[in-house]
């Protein structure tokens, strides 16, 4: 009977999403010696993140006793798959279910010698941008920094793509894209961040990484410093009158702080510009004046504007603008010198647009009802 519930019930704790100090305690913990513990925790990283080893086992450079003692006391497990969709076009989504039960989703989307994928950095999301639908999810928390990079381990290991390849990679780009902010959850952002460009291990370089904000400026300068990641700023208005409306985080941090926040983002250069993310919405943001005070608003900034057609929802107070009026805002924006690809929907056929699936799943048990399919977020853009 104890067996059984302990078998049940695993108490044991995870080492995912440890960095290294703390992988060095660990293997303390279960009775290696101090001055070895340096080297141990070496040995077990390139396990975890370079050949991504889901068992102790496994690690034949341990020598067995060690390897029994972790295994008592430790796992490597990953959250549950509740959901795992493949669409036509090759985009891929999984809607994971952490310990508590809660689920987060995450999106990969292929090209055709490299991908991104979108990982989520909260259980829903405090922000209420009124055309997102992760914004009507009622319950949120914090994802931590295992649950953060778990995010990335299932990815790589529904492609086997262990070990993590030096070259070419499938999975050769991250944007923090999904759902939630990652600046409300700076910490575990950071540390997961940290994880995965270690290049002993997991080695996705801070170019190949884009952190979206919906706009926590004084995060910003801390990000750019501490982790140097590409930045990417939810705009989607050219005036606080609209932004407040569209995304209240407008009145904590209005335009002028935001922008100024970009201004000063280390590392922005030609060569790595800010990309600024701007939905598109039938009638609301979408005039030729709009698109004229874009670039105005971002002079200076080295930058490129990506339009995002609006993926509409069921209840979304919003249309899409129609293409002709996309390409119209396009060509002004491109006019000024400014890079301005329009996202190509992504996923159609499995809801892979932000906040879709976990709503579908939560929604499911009571009405089962089916939810029309919608396009990505992900940015072409990232992928360069
Ligand atoms: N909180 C972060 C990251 C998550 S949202 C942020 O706001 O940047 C990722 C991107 O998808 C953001 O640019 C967001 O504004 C956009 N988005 C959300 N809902 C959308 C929808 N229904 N249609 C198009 N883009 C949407």
């Amino acid at each position: 009977m104890k067996e059984a519930s302990q078998f049940v019930t695993d108490t044991r704790e995870n080492l995912i999403g440890m960095n290294r100090a703390e992988l060095a305690r660990a293997v303390v913990e279960v009775g290696e010696p101090a001055k070895s513990a340096t080297m141990r925790a070496k040995q077990l990283w390139h396990w975890i993140y370079h050949h991504g080893a889901t068992e102790f086992s496994e690690m034949t450079s341990l020598n067995s006793a060690l390897r029994e003692a972790l295994a008592s006391v430790y796992t490597l497990g990953r959250p549950t798959i509740s959901r795992e969709q493949c669409s036509e076009d090759g985009t891929r989504k999984w809607l994971l279910k952490f310990a508590d039960s809660q689920e987060a989703e995450s999106v990969f989307i292929p090209e055709e010698d490299r991908g991104a994928l979108c990982i989520s950095s909260q259980v829903g999301c405090t922000l209420t941008c009124r055309f997102c639908h992760t914004g009507t999810q009622r319950l949120v928390r914090n994802l931590d920094a295992r649950e953060i990079v778990s995010q990335f381990l299932v990815a790589r290991d529904s492609y086997g793509e262990w070990p993590s390849p030096r070259g070419e990679r499938l999975i050769s780009n991250i944007v923090m894209m999904g759902m939630g902010e990652p600046l409300f959850n700076y910490e575990n952002v950071a540390k997961a961040i940290r994880i995965v460009m270690d290049e002993e291990g997991l080695s996705i370089s801070r170019r190949r990484i884009t952190l979206s904000t919906a706009g926590v400026a004084p995060m910003i300068e801390r990000c750019g410093t501490e982790l140097g990641v590409g930045l990417a700023i939810s705009l989607h208005a050219v005036t606080d009158e609209l932004r407040d409306e569209l995304m209240p985080i407008n009145r904590k941090y209005p335009l002028a702080q935001l922008l100024d926040a970009c201004r000063r983002y280390p590392g922005a250069s030609n060569a790595r510009r800010i990309t600024f993310e701007y939905v598109m919405l039938k009638g609301i943001n979408d005039s030729p004046a709009d698109a004229k005070a874009l670039v105005h608003l971002i002079a200076g900034i080295p930058a490129k504007i990506n339009l995002i057609p609006f993926n509409a929802w069921p209840g979304a107070p919003y249309k899409c603008s129609t293409p002709d009026t996309i390409s119209k805002f396009a060509a002004i924006v491109n006019a000024a010198g400014y890079s301005s690809p329009v996202r190509t929907p992504r996923g159609r056929d499995i809801l892979a647009a932000c906040g879709q699936l976990r709503s579908d799943s939560v929604r499911a048990p009571r009405t089962a009802r089916s939810i029309p399919t919608h396009p990505a977020n992900v940015p072409r853009a990232a992928l360069s």
